[in-house]
């Protein structure tokens, strides 16, 4: 019985790397008897999982820690810490805007958080740690079941990093050279998710397909295949150049791997994807795409994709909106070109106005609500399967799921069927969701 010390509040930022992140964090102050809550003014540790890869996320994780003053002040004993991409970012400057901080930990250092807020180090805070290593052990945490939402879900880290240093990105900067987690302790977590309940697996990494630990992917992914008990398999996020014909045909022989793929594309434009340092070209991505839908036909497609990089002219944005309208995701993010220090695109003269970059995010954005309408549209009166993640958030009568190419479905259930697979009739489409019954026989 570990004895209860205080309260720890996480706020996260980001991509799914740092919500794995924070179930981790969570998952190791747990064991040292840190509980979480959710009132701020409750907590003990309060930790900020930060994201910079765009300039509005730096933004507001440094706007978040101003704030954070008056619980400090209030509290004097508070432990305050900045993890994750920020924290790699900034290391020591950012001491010097927030002196209140006492925990500065990089990308790569997750795993000493409990020893160094138990440690007699606290004295001599604050403490700032943004080495990068070769080993990364912060991989090899493995979060406990209590803290996966929804439980039947895990997230598992396959690698770290990036090698790729597209110009425009600082992953590479802030989260280092990328590193692979080696595929038997992979598939040792996994057979021990799968044995406490855990159905459906989403591999991790910034690339997760150039993935180097013992394996290739493509041969992790046919192995997680065959462990009895796991439903389905996703995995994010994926270059175009790492998509091997092996690869794409895992998508037809896997039955377990989803018929979702997360591909950035970024630009439509050839001139634009050489300035990005893509290392492929529009044709070769449309092919791409060509290829996995003759391997599975209801495949489905999610992107990144961003607007207004340096020079980008009108004839580039026409290409970029000309290859949304051939794919036709069921989800694309996308943003406005914003500089991130000490990449290669910040030399580039910003050029293209404010103004324009805003004019064609919201013609592009209009575009793919009536892109995503339209395939929503297409699956009334079909029958999927869905996995149950939860109750409604809108219904306390209905619950949500999602199907196979990931579009989420609320229909009328109880909670005592969350983490089944169930049928589902999808009766209406919405902008974002599907809205179905069950199908006879679930
Ligand atoms: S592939 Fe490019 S965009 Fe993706 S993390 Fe690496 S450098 Fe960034």
């Amino acid at each position: 019985m570990i004895t209860m010390r205080g309260f720890v509040k996480i706020f996260t930022y980001g991509c799914q790397m740092n919500d794995l992140d924070t179930q981790k964090m969570y998952s190791m102050l747990f064991k040292k008897g840190w509980h979480p809550t959710t009132d701020t003014s409750r907590a003990d540790i309060i930790i900020l999982n930060t994201c910079s890869v765009r300039q509005k996320a730096y933004e507001k994780a440094i706007s978040n820690l101003g704030r954070l003053k008056k619980y400090k002040e209030r509290k004097p004993s508070l432990i305050v810490a900045v993890m994750g991409c920020v924290a790699q970012q900034e290391g020591e400057n950012i001491i010097k805007r927030l002196p209140y901080l006492d925990i500065v930990l990089g990308t790569h250092q997750l795993h000493k958080l409990p020893d160094i807020i138990d440690g007699e180090s606290r004295c001599k805070r604050p403490i700032v740690d943004t080495t990068f290593d070769h080993h990364i052990l912060s991989m090899d945490v493995i979060p406990l079941k209590r803290f996966l939402t929804p439980p039947h879900k895990a997230y598992i880290n396959i690698m770290q990093g990036c090698n790729n240093f597209c110009s425009y990105c600082i992953v590479p900067y802030v989260r280092g050279r990328e590193i692979s987690r080696d595929y038997k302790q992979i598939l040792d977590e996994i057979e021990n998710l799968s044995k406490n309940g855990v159905k459906e697996v989403f591999l991790l990494g910034q690339n997760v397909n150039s993935y180097r630990g013992g394996i290739t992917f493509p041969e992790l992914l046919k192995r997680i295949n065959d462990i009895d008990g796991v439903e389905r398999i996703r995995f994010t996020t994926s270059h175009p150049k790492d998509m091997s014909d092996e690869l794409i045909e895992c998508f037809g022989k896997l039955d377990k791997l989803c018929n979702h793929i997360h591909l950035p594309f970024q630009s439509g434009s050839n001139s634009v994807l050489k300035a990005m340092n893509r290392n492929y070209t529009r044709q070769n991505y449309l092919r791409l795409i060509e290829k996995l839908k003759s391997v599975k036909a209801d495949m489905a497609f999610s992107s990144d994709v961003m607007v207004g990089f340096p020079n980008e002219t009108e004839q580039d944005f026409l290409q970029t909106m000309d290859l949304v309208n051939a794919v036709r995701f069921d989800n694309l993010y996308s943003f406005k070109y914003s500089p991130r220090p000490g990449t290669k695109a910040l030399s580039m003269v910003d050029n293209v106005p404010i103004i324009e970059k805003q004019r064609r995010l919201s013609i592009l954005q209009e575009k793919q609500r009536q892109i995503i309408l339209s395939n929503n549209l297409a699956r009334v009166g079909n029958v999927y399967d869905v996995i149950v993640d939860g109750i409604s958030k809108r219904d306390p009568k209905a619950v949500y799921g999602r199907t196979t190419q990931n579009s989420i479905v609320n229909f009328k259930g109880s909670s005592e069927i969350i983490g089944s697979t169930v049928k589902v009739k999808i009766e209406k489409a919405n902008p974002n969701s599907l809205t179905g019954e069950l199908a006879d026989g679930s």
